[in-house]
Order: structure tokens, then sequence, then C-alpha cells
């Protein structure tokens, strides 16, 4: 599988993950557009938003518990933060591995580019 969050996952690529159970990892985005950015995603590799299936819901309702978690232990929960998901070219998607970006640490602008 040609997918670097799919590497990422098995060990091949090194990443600072900082949160595994048999359905979602969490690691640090290498290159951070914000004090905090990680990058929750699911072990399954599902492309982009647009291929989520309905047996999928439990498992995105969980992408965000889980990044509210790391939000809180991270210790920007109070403060807030911003969660984004880019879906497609349109979207600004890089990686076609479904990715959920956590982002704190700092003021959020509004509208995104
Ligand atoms: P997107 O544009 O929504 O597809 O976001 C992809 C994100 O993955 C970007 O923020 C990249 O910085 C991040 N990224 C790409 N390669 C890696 C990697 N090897 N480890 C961690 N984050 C990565």
């Amino acid at each position: 599988m040609d997918c670097i969050f799919c590497k990422i996952k098995a060990g091949e690529i090194p990443a600072q993950i900082v949160y595994r159970d048999d359905e979602i990892i969490a690691f640090r985005d290498i290159n951070p557009k914000a004090p905090s950015h990680l990058l929750v995603i699911p072990n399954r590799h599902i492309e982009t938003l647009a291929d989520l299936k309905e047996e999928d819901t439990n498992m995105i309702g969980r992408l965000v518990l889980v990044a509210n978690q790391i939000a809180s232990e991270e210790g920007f929960s109070e403060n807030g933060y911003r969660l984004v998901m880019n879906c497609r070219e349109h979207g600004g998607q890089e990686v076609y591995h479904l990715h959920l970006h956590l982002l704190g640490g700092r003021q959020m602008m509004w509208p995104p580019g």
C-alpha cells in the first residue's frame, strides 16, 4: 500500500504518535501550521470524507472524541482549537488517507484561505 499514513501506522515511517487504539491513531504533523498540530486518522485506509459509508458513523465520531481528548492532554482545550478535514482537490487534500487536523495553541483566523 503506497500510502504515507498507512506506513506511519505500520511503523515503516517514523512519526510522533500520541494516541493509538485498534481503530484510530494520532500523530504530530510534520509541517505544523499551529503551535500544536496533530492528525487523527482511522487505521483503515479510507481515501476521503466523500468515501465514508453508513458503517463508518461510529468511527468518524470517535475521531472527534479522540481529538478532544488530545486537546485536553495538550493543554489547549480551554482556550479552544480547530478541527479541519480537507476533502479532495478543492478542499486542499494532499494525503489521500482520511485525517482530522487538530490545531491549537494560537488564535485561528476565519475564513480560511
Ligand atoms: P491535507 O492537506 O489535509 O491532506 O494534510 C496532509 C497533512 O499531512 C499536511 O499537514 C502535512 O504536513 C502532513 N504530513 C505529510 N507527511 C507527513 C508525515 N510523514 N508525518 C506527519 N505529517 C505529515
